[in-house]
């Protein structure tokens, strides 16, 4: 088999129909660039939502997965492993955090951080039994476990997985006073994306996180940043929420944390907060494995040595001068930081799909958000001239189309 449209149909027979994916089949895929199955070459402006920040089947990734596959790959927690000691340490080393808690995918990593947030409220806070409450905000994505989707504001994302779990609050992105006015003694964390990616790369007004952190210290509760598209590098920092000075309670990453080669999360946090597991209250079969341990320690290596933050930041702000120069009556807006960029169109544009499909034509493979808008995330490892490339394609479907 090799036609596209035979792939295709296989899915849409066999398959569970919970995506609506453009129709290109990649069999291929190298640094930023993607090829299909018909041998056409593509450049990945999604990088699997982040996860393939250092770029795709980067060959030091490749190399330590094969080795430690060959040297174990699982052991559980039962035992320990020569991997995760050190992952521990440098993760702790390179973020500033005591200690961290892995998983694998970032739902996982994100339900953990609910956890410790709400033991943390019970046993150091002292918030009434079954009483905590967590703070969240409109427009949030933060996985898809019935608990997650329970607290988001997508009825695409809620209706008919209910019952929900209680608990939750919902409130206005970036509405400070919002927030105070929902502060009370039961609240045991708030938890934020720094920058919205699923909501369409949207970042709260400037000043807000470090007005919520002062409020959630004020008010004796955890500031929870989810940081698993934000974080490790894509905004042109390590952590998005360094934009505003600020320390988090718990910091949640996933995604890049692997590099794309296989899912592994975690959770950052100091001692006060991660002391309150104790052996036995949470864990994961795969979480810690060897083989994900391995290939995390490589990959933020690789950010680090390849100068992919900082990469982020200069190519990012180069993209976005680029993008902006662009003169087309669909572009309402262009924001975003570092190479996370979202192009909003205008009601009059038609939605985004049908550029999106027209950018796929040209080459590149972008993927709509919320109807409008056009999100430009590709890997860390692009160039310049990648850059100069995809915007002379962008130009051209954003003003011919
Ligand atoms: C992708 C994402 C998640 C969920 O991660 P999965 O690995 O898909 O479970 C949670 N929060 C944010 C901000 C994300 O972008």
């Amino acid at each position: 088999m090799s036609n596209a449209q035979d792939f295709i149909a296989l899915e849409e027979q066999y398959g569970a129909h919970n995506y609506h994916p453009l129709d290109v089949v990649i069999t291929r895929a190298e640094g930023a660039w993607v090829w299909d199955v018909d041998g056409k070459k593509y450049m990945d402006f999604l990088a699997a939502y982040s996860a393939v920040n250092q770029g795709h089947c980067h060959p030091r990734l490749v190399k330590v997965m094969e080795a430690q596959m060959r040297r174990v790959a699982l052991t559980s927690r039962a035992f320990r492993n020569d991997q995760l000691g050190p992952f521990c340490k440098e993760i702790c080393e390179l973020t500033g955090f005591d200690r961290v808690l892995p998983m694998n995918t970032g739902a996982e990593a994100v339900e953990t951080a609910i956890k410790a947030a709400r033991k943390w409220g019970y046993t150091v806070k002292g918030i009434p039994e079954d009483q905590a409450e967590i703070l969240v905000f409109a427009g949030n994505f933060h996985g898809r476990t019935t608990t997650i989707v329970g607290f988001s504001s997508d009825e695409e994302y809620r209706f008919g997985f209910g019952p929900f779990t209680p608990g939750f609050k919902i409130l206005p992105y970036g509405d400070i006073e919002a927030v105070k006015a929902a502060m009370n003694p039961n609240v045991c964390a708030v938890m934020i994306e720094p920058i919205q990616g699923e909501a369409g790369i949207v970042a709260p007004p400037e000043g807000f996180l470090k007005e919520l952190r002062n409020l959630t210290t004020d008010n004796n509760c955890l500031l929870v940043c989810d940081e698993i598209q934000s974080g490790l590098g894509r905004t042109g920092k390590l952590f998005a929420y360094e934009h505003e000075d600020i320390w988090p309670d718990i910091v949640i990453i996933g995604k890049a944390l692997s590099g794309g080669m296989y899912p592994v999360s975690a959770i950052l946090a100091d001692n006060e907060v991660m002391s309150v597991f104790k052996p036995g209250e949470h864990g994961s079969t795969y979480g810690g494995n060897p083989l994900g341990a391995a290939v995390a320690r490589e990959a933020l290596k690789i950010l680090v040595e390849e100068n992919m933050i900082q990469r982020s930041a200069e190519l990012g702000a180069y993209f976005m001068e680029k993008i902006r120069a662009i003169e087309s009556d669909h572009i309402e807006l262009v924001r975003g930081k570092g190479l996370w960029i979202g192009i909003v169109l205008k009601t009059s544009a038609g939605g985004a799909r049908r550029f999106c499909e027209a950018l796929q034509e040209n080459g590149m493979l972008c993927k709509e958000t919320h109807e409008t808008v056009i999100r430009v995330a590709p890997p860390l490892s692009v160039t310049r001239d990648d850059i100069d490339w995809a915007v002379e394609r962008l130009d051209k479907v954003l003003t011919t189309l």
